[in-house]
């Protein structure tokens, strides 16, 4: 179904039945009562499905337990992992349907989202098809024929498996095994790993990305999180498409993304989780003439925020970011990191994907922190929220 959309001066929007912005031609008027519309905000990092929470955390950290205290007492990821394996594919899919729900919420209409809290076959394709399940149902409640609202990402490298002791022996399981039935039935569009000491190191990712690429996947890299493990120059080397993360990276692991056209995606809310102090050198990265992008990491653990609005309050204290290079990491430059051309801005042709905002200046929405909701959120014409 085609449809359109105007956006007028005073701020009123006129669209047709669905899909398509366009100026004149749109048929049917939305009342902004004044407010400020923007686009769509695309979250190009989450991990959507996951069951259970850590909540149980707070206080253990409360009384001052690191995040490796937390996780040898069962805590930290493996106890997501353990509650993931056991809950079943029906239970993901509406956990992943009430996590879209908290995204709709705050704007966004597209999310990548990735697996990884399985670890083994079952679980990480029982994730995998939750995902696809909710893509199907959010694009058929819009009728989007197009699909690609929630692009999936095979995080097999996330952390080693509890059943493995040989991380070697793991790396040659998700590659050899699990990735394969992965891409043999389309689960995923890109392979991920965390690159980090005592996770996985850039021989574990060279191995997944050199299969994955074989399969016809792209890939995106967690890298330079805590550590600088020369995870830029890696995703450079191995002609990733993104490279996520970057608080450690250092000038020449910029410029070497630069050169090899890698997307940086940076997740603020992530460092302002694990209440370090260290974020991204997004300033250095614009510099260069990257096409900086930020997403949430939404996560149970490191990153438990939906909000696309608190990552962009958080950019323009701490990483020196206009509020327009903000507006662009969330919008046009996400929607390229995914390789989507029909959504990101608001112009003639752009699928209808807007949420229009209380607020009499479009600063206003990075400006408060975990301030104003949108009053409406629209996708593909029809309204989400
Ligand atoms: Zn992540």
């Amino acid at each position: 179904m085609e449809g359109k959309v105007r956006v007028e001066q005073d701020a009123t929007l006129t669209f047709e039945s669905g899909v398509v912005c366009d100026g004149p031609n749109a048929e049917e008027t939305i009342d902004a009562q004044g407010g400020v519309v923007l686009p769509g905000f695309i979250d190009s990092h989450t991990h959507l499905v996951f069951a259970g929470n850590r909540a149980n955390e707070l206080e253990m950290r409360a009384n001052g337990k690191t995040y490796q205290e937390i996780a040898a007492n069962g805590g930290g990821i493996m106890s997501t992992v353990k509650e993931t394996r056991a809950a079943t594919e029906q239970e993901l899919l509406e956990l992943g349907l009430k996590h879209l729900t908290w995204c709709l919420r705050n704007g966004t209409t597209t999310i990548e989202a990735k697996s990884g809290y399985g670890l083994d076959l079952e679980t990480e394709v029982h994730i995998l098809l939750a995902l696809h399940h909710v893509d199907a149902a959010f694009c058929e409640s819009i009728q989007d024929t197009a699909g690609s609202r929630v692009i999936p990402t095979f995080l097999g490298l996330h952390a080693l498996a509890p059943e493995f002791v040989n991380r070697q022996k793991y790396v040659d399981y998700i590659v050899e095994e699990v990735l394969k039935v992965v891409a043999g039935a389309k689960l995923a569009q890109y392979v991920d790993a965390f690159i980090e000491t005592g996770y996985f190191t850039p021989e574990d990712a060279t191995k997944l990305a050199t299969k994955a690429k074989e399969l016809g996947l792209g890939v995106r890299l967690h890298v330079d999180q805590l550590s600088d493990g020369g995870g830029a120059k890696l995703a450079a080397t191995l002609g990733a498409t993104t490279a996520d993360h970057l608080e450690q990276t250092s000038q020449a692991g910029i410029q070497a993304l630069a050169d090899a056209g890698v997307i940086p995606v940076l997740l603020p809310a992530s460092v302002f989780g694990l209440g370090l102090t260290k974020y991204p050198d997004a300033r250095a990265m614009i510099d260069v003439g990257l096409p900086v992008v930020l997403a949430t990491d939404f996560n149970p653990g490191s990153s438990p925020t939906p909000s696309i609005p608190f990552v962009m309050a958080l950019a323009t204290r701490y990483m020196k970011m206009t509020p327009a290079e903000c507006l662009a990491a969330v919008t046009v430059n996400a929607a390229n990191s995914l390789g989507l051309t029909d959504r990101g801005q608001l112009v003639a042709g752009q699928k209808a994907d807007f949420s229009v905002w209380p607020l009499k200046d479009w600063c206003e929405v990075m400006q408060w922190i975990d301030g104003p909701r949108p009053s409406q959120v629209w996708a593909n014409g029809v309204r989400v929220n």
